[in-house]
């Protein structure tokens, strides 16, 4: 049976070695790393998630500035925050949480922050960046993905890569981190045919679809890496995009939840620590995170 990628522990030792960057760039620069989070609305979820990242800010020795905004905030509102934001010194990241209310244009609002401090890495500057092979900052999900998988996979090149989805904020820029390792890539989304057939050829195998155990054990290749995104709240608790039985035939799986889950905030602590550094023009061994 695979081995069970431990998320939670990768993601621990990265959260420590952030903090001690930080206090590195807190003593270069005269001041701590900041990261401002903007809530519009009291979704129950997205409130969760932006307390435990001001915590996690926090607890890296960062500043965090939060702003809540009420659901019926307009456009300009946000836009004259992110202006603000973007324009204030002790600010080096800024995550606006999505989704955003209907009524707002959430490509305008990513749009608008400086791509310097856009340390979600939505920003189509960014994108380009990365997809053109750039210093990027790119998106905290995938990135986390992609460091578990060095982690098994000291040599990932050559390798058979599937990603099922192709959502901007998870499969495309893994795809783009997957080929930048020198993997051959194969993207599959709601209208590939045939998906289990391409899956079977994969010796990586990252799943970000949204569907409870969409991806069953059969269509694994034995020995193969799997790293479930999956988030899916049912009745039998949270589950992934992967069947459970799974693990009988992958070399190594992440679990849900402890996998990737808990990487995409550490790994949103590193990418302000690395926005900071190169704003500040202090230097950050970005390689030793
Ligand atoms: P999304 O809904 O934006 O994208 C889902 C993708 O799956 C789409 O590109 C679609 O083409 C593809 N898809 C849908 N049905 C399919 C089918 N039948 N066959 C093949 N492909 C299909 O979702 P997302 O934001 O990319 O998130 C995907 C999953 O990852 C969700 O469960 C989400 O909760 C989870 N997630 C977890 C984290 C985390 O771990 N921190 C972060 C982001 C997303």
């Amino acid at each position: 049976t695979a081995r069970i990628i431990d998320g939670k522990a990768f993601a621990a030792g990265l959260r420590a070695r952030v903090g001690e960057g930080a206090a590195g760039f807190a003593r270069a620069a005269g001041r701590k790393p900041g990261l401002a989070v903007v809530l519009v609305g009291e979704d129950p979820a997205s409130s969760v998630y932006v307390r435990s990242k001001g915590k996690a800010t926090l607890a890296a020795g960062m500043e965090s500035f939060e702003h809540r905004l009420p659901a019926d905030t307009d456009s300009a509102t946000l836009l004259a925050l992110v202006d603000r934001l973007n324009a204030d010194d002790a600010v080096d990241g800024i995550l606006v949480q999505l989704p955003l209310p209907a009524h707002i244009d959430e490509r305008a609002v990513i749009a608008r922050i400086d791509p310097a401090k856009d340390v979600d890495g939505f920003h189509p500057v960014n994108a380009g960046r990365l997809a053109t092979g750039l210093d990027a900052l790119v998106p905290c999900t995938p990135l986390g993905c992609l460091m578990l998988l060095k982690d098994a996979h000291p040599h990932l090149a050559g390798l058979e890569a599937v990603v099922i989805g192709r959502s901007n904020i998870v499969g495309k820029p893994m795809g783009q981190l997957l080929l930048r390792e020198s993997c051959t890539v194969t993207m599959t989304h709601s209208r590939t045919r045939d998906i289990f057939a391409h899956v079977r050829q994969a010796d990586i195998l990252v799943a970000a679809v949204g569907i409870p155990g969409f991806v069953q054990k059969e269509w694994i290749k034995p020995g193969a890496t799997v790293i479930d995104v999956g988030i899916n709240r049912t009745d039998a608790g949270l589950v992934g995009d992967v069947a459970a039985d799974a693990a009988e035939v992958a070399g190594a799986i992440t679990p849900v939840p402890g996998g990737v889950g808990p990487m995409t905030i550490a790994v949103l602590l590193r990418n302000t620590l690395v926005a900071a550094g190169r704003r500040a023009g202090v230097a950050v061994d970005e390689s030793a995170l």
